[in-house]
C-alpha cells in the first residue's frame, strides 16, 4: 500500500469543510480591507529565496526542497509566500502603480522540517501583503485584520507579541555588537548559534536552546540600538494599537526567522493550547521595507503576515457541517426514474439534494439518508407521482408532512 510522504497529510471530507470555512472567512475579512487575491507559482528559482528569505535563515539552510529541472535550472518549492508575491509585484510592474496595493493569498509551503504536532513538511498559510505604506497605520491595519480573523476562529488565550528589529541603518550596528559579545562566549553556544554569530547574529536571540538563552541575558539589547526613526515609528505603532484597544506584549527577543524583516515584527501566540502550558504561534508577520529593492524594484515599504492554517484548524470552534437538505427516496419502478429529476429541481433552487444511484431497496436508501445526515427525506411512490403530493419527513423531529414540490421548496426557503 502506498503511504503519503512523511510530514504531509490528507485532508478528508470529514474535516475539509472546516478548511473551506476558514479560508472563506479569512478571504472575506481581507477583502473588506481592500485586499485582492494574488496567485503565484508553487516553485520559483532558488535564487529568489536565497536573496529574500536570506542565506543565513533556517529555511534556506535546512528546510528547502530544492531540485534541478531537466533544463538544469535550480528550482525550489515555495517555503513561504512573501518572496513570490514580491517577485510578481516587481516583475509585473505593479511597483509603478498607485499605492497602497493590498494582496492576499492561500498557499501551501514546503519545508523539510522535523514533523511534530502543528509542524508539517507541507503546510498552508493565509497571507496578506500590503505595499507602499510607510506609516504605522500599515502595521495597525495588518495587525487588526489578523486579529479579526483569529478572533473569528475563536482562538483562545491569544496574545500579540511585538518588537522592532530596526532598519537597514541600525540593524547592522546591533548585529556587530551582538557578534562581538558572542565571540567572547563562542564555545558555550549551540552549533546553530555558532553559525549565526557570523552570518546573522540577531537570529541567536530566537534560539530555542535554554543554555544559549541564559548566556544571551547579558547580551546587548536591541532596543538600545534602534535609531531615532525606528524608535519613533515603533512608539507610534504601539500607541495606535492602544488607541484601538489591541493588547500587546513587547517581546524584545522576538526577531523572526526570515531575513527580510525591518522595524516591526510580530507574532500572535495561542497560549496553553493543550492545557499543559504549551503555546503555538498561529500568525507571524512584520514590516519588510527593503525587500522590493533587494529583488530589483524601486524602494517600497511593505508590511504583511502569514497565518498557519494547519494550526488554526485545530483551534477552530464549532463550524456547521454541510448537510444534504433533501434525500429523494424512491419505492422502485417508475418512481426510481423520477427521483433524479426531482433532486435536480431542488438543486436548481439552490439546495442540496441527492437521489439513489445504486438501485437500492427502500430500506437501504433510508439507511443511507441517515448516514449522510440528510435534513429531509422526500418519499416518491407511484401514488405521489400521480397526485404531485409527497411525504416529506423531517429527520430531526421525526415528523412527516404531505406537501407539493413547490411547497417543499418554500419550506426550505423559509429555512425550516
Ligand atoms: P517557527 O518558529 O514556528 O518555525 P517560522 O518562523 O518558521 O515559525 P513563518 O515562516 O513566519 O514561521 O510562518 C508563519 C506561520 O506559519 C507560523 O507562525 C506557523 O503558524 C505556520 N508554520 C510555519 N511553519 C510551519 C510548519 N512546518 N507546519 C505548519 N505550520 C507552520
Ligand atoms: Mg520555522
Amino acid at each position: 500500500m502506498y503511504q503519503k510522504p512523511k510530514g504531509t497529510r490528507d485532508i478528508l471530507p470529514e474535516i475539509s469543510y472546516k478548511w473551506q470555512y476558514m479560508e472563506e472567512m479569512a478571504k472575506q475579512e481581507a477583502k473588506k480591507c481592500g485586499y485582492q487575491e494574488v496567485r503565484t507559482p508553487t516553485f520559483e528559482s532558488t535564487d529568489l529565496f536565497l536573496r529574500s528569505v536570506g542565506e543565513s535563515s533556517d529555511i534556506v539552510n535546512k528546510e528547502m526542497y530544492t531540485f534541478k529541472d531537466k533544463g538544469d535550472r535550480s528550482l525550489t518549492l515555495r517555503p513561504e509566500g512573501t518572496a513570490g508575491v514580491v517577485r510578481a509585484f516587481v516583475e509585473n510592474g505593479l511597483v509603478n502603480d498607485t499605492m497602497p496595493q493590498k494582496m492576499f493569498y492561500i498557499v501551501n509551503n514546503f519545508r523539510y522540517e522535523n514533523p511534530q504536532a502543528g509542524r508539517f513538511r507541507e503546510h498552508t498559510q493565509f497571507g496578506c501583503e500590503s505595499f507602499g505604506i510607510n506609516t504605522p497605520f500599515g502595521e495597525l491595519e495588518t495587525i487588526t485584520l489578523a486579529k479579526t480573523i483569529l478572533d473569528k476562529v475563536g482562538v483562545k488565550n491569544l496574545s500579540l507579541h511585538i518588537n522592532s528589529i530596526g532598519c537597514q541603518k541600525c540593524k547592522p550596528i546591533f548585529n556587530r555588537a551582538l557578534s562581538d559579545f558572542a565571540e567572547q562566549n563562542k564555545t558555550s553556544f549551540c552549533e546553530d548559534c555558532n553559525r549565526r554569530m557570523t552570518q546573522n547574529p540577531m537570529r541567536m536571540l530566537d534560539c530555542k536552546n535554554e543554555n544559549c538563552q541564559q548566556i544571551l541575558k547579558n547580551a546587548p539589547k536591541l532596543k538600545d540600538y534602534l535609531c531615532d526613526e525606528c524608535k519613533e515609528h515603533f512608539m507610534k505603532v504601539l500607541e495606535l494599537l492602544r488607541q484601538n484597544g489591541i493588547e500587546y506584549v513587547v517581546d524584545t527577543s522576538l526577531v523572526r526567522g526570515l531575513d527580510y524583516y525591518t522595524k516591526t515584527v510580530f507574532e500572535f501566540i495561542s497560549d496553553n493550547i493543550d492545557g499543559k502550558g504549551k503555546s503555538l504561534t498561529v500568525c507571524a508577520g512584520g514590516r519588510y521595507d527593503g525587500l522590493v529593492e533587494e529583488i530589483g524594484g524601486k524602494p517600497t515599504c511593505c508590511v504583511g503576515f502569514g497565518m498557519g492554517l494547519d494550526r488554526l484548524i485545530l483551534l477552530l470552534s464549532d463550524v456547521e457541517k454541510p448537510q444534504t437538505d433533501v434525500y429523494v427516496l424512491n419505492v422502485g419502478g417508475v418512481s426510481a426514474d423520477k427521483t433524479f429529476e426531482i433532486a435536480k429541481t431542488i438543486r436548481e433552487q439552490g439546495y442540496t439534494a441527492q437521489s439513489d444511484l445504486l438501485d437500492r431497496s427502500f430500506k437501504a436508501q433510508f439507511k443511507y439518508a441517515e448516514k449522510i445526515d440528510a435534513r429531509y427525506v422526500l418519499i416518491v411512490g407511484d401514488e405521489e407521482l400521480k397526485t404531485g403530493v409527497f411525504n416529506l419527513k423531517n429527520q430531526q423531529s421525526n415528523t412527516e408532512e404531505k406537501l407539493k414540490l413547490d411547497e417543499i421548496i418554500e419550506l426550505l426557503k423559509r429555512g425550516e
